[in-house]
């Protein structure tokens, strides 16, 4: 980024989002436009209300469909989806498909933690595993040729997003093929720019969501037919076939105090539900370094930015803050203690040292951040690294 452009970066005096964020305007008073909305607010509560209304007629119409389930329910292993899985079953008495599409480095831990989830929760799970180095060079080439046109296409997430087109593109290619009517997901308020309940023009929204991604992968596959798990044709199916896209805790009363407690009562405890970024996903400090070299913000900036909106307790390793200050001390010790491994290419770290230099770094932290060698390592030859 050049001298001129970091000079004028404006931060709002509330959260973490500043005008270098693609779509973000800090105003004369000093806050972002989601900081001002989230001041008039008080409207949204009847809004909520009435989405769930709509979402519980969408789970009363699947359930008359006689479809061999009537959702499929993106499952991460997590307390979010976990218990997604336990309120459509139990409240709703909906039939629920778990499933799960494993990319590769996700630990085998989670992956055990899954199944034992789900044999708790009484439902049939499928775990789809997707294929490394296919998953590998995809990634590569979405990062190399556009990772940079990423800011001017909205995409805050860029490394996440390609993943997940991954994960979305097999989930709708199973809900299609098995006539499952509805999607849902445990993305929660604060992951979410807004209530998501996709139940018309279906079809125009997912051309809208993947058109980016798709391309992207058609490019880089664009022989390899065993690949069409990983495409999907939005224009060969109608809305009515398209299944429903529902995110019930965009809009549903919902907690992580809620979900540890509801789960723990069917036996599933707190220690087997995935939860931290390094623990889900080994890519995920990785994707941090690379969202700051492309525009010098962490990568999930949006959500912590909610977060302190709200005034919510956040986790880092083994820290719970809630004090802007401190968070961004943290975010600070966080992006050198990346930038530090990142330059020093050697996998033996001495941690007693490296804790002296980032005293906010646990050794967990340190020992999940270390991951980031496999993928500088692996990227080592594609222009992205040096580019960004
Ligand atoms: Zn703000």
């Amino acid at each position: 980024m050049d001298k001129k452009k970091r000079q004028k970066r404006k931060y709002c005096a509330e959260c973490f989002l500043n005008s270098d964020i693609f779509g973000v305007n800090i105003n004369n008073n000093g806050l972002c436009q989601e900081c001002v909305a989230s001041k008039k607010g008080s409207k949204l509560q009847e809004r909520y209300k009435s989405l769930v209304l709509k979402a519980e007629k969408r789970f009363s119409i699947a359930k008359k469909k006689n479809s061999i389930y009537d959702v499929l329910v993106m499952f991460s292993g997590g307390k979010d989806s976990a218990y997604l899985l336990h309120l459509l079953k139990n409240k709703y008495q909906l039939n629920p498909l778990a499933f799960c599409v494993s990319v590769p480095f996700l630990s085998c831990k989670q992956l055990s933690n899954i199944t034992e989830i789900s044999r708790k929760l009484k439902v049939d799970l499928i775990k789809f595993v997707v294929e490394q180095e296919m998953y590998l060079e995809y990634i590569k080439f979405g990062l190399s040729n556009f990772g940079k046109q990423s800011k001017e296409n909205n995409l805050n997430y860029f490394g996440c997003s390609l993943c997940r087109y991954i994960i979305n593109i097999v989930s709708y290619n199973f809900a299609l093929r098995l006539g499952i009517p509805i999607i849902a997901a445990g993305i929660d308020k604060n992951q979410s720019t807004g209530p998501v309940i996709d139940i018309d023009n279906k079809r125009n929204k997912l051309k809208k969501k993947y058109e980016f991604f798709g391309r992207a992968f058609n490019k880089r596959f664009r022989r390899e037919h065993n690949k069409d798990i990983y495409r999907f044709n939005v224009d060969a199916f109608t809305d009515d076939q398209l299944p429903d896209l529902i995110y019930p805790f965009t809009f549903f009363e919902y907690s992580d105090d809620l979900a540890f407690n509801s789960l723990s009562e069917v036996g599933i405890k707190k220690n087997i539900l995935n939860s931290g970024k390094g623990k889900c996903c080994t890519m995920a400090y990785y994707f941090i370094y690379l969202s700051y070299k492309i525009n010098n913000n962490h990568s999930h900036i949006k959500i912590l930015s909610r977060k302190i909106r709200k005034g919510q307790k956040m986790r880092f390793g083994r820290a719970v803050m809630r004090d802007k200050k401190e968070i961004e001390e943290y975010l600070n010790h966080e992006k050198a203690a990346l930038f530090y491994l990142a330059s020093n290419q050697r996998k033996d770290i001495n941690y007693e040292k490296f804790n002296k230099m980032f005293p906010m770094i646990t050794k967990k932290d340190c020992k999940e951040m270390v991951d980031i060698y496999n993928y500088l390592g692996y990227f080592k030859d594609a222009k992205f690294q040096k580019d960004f």
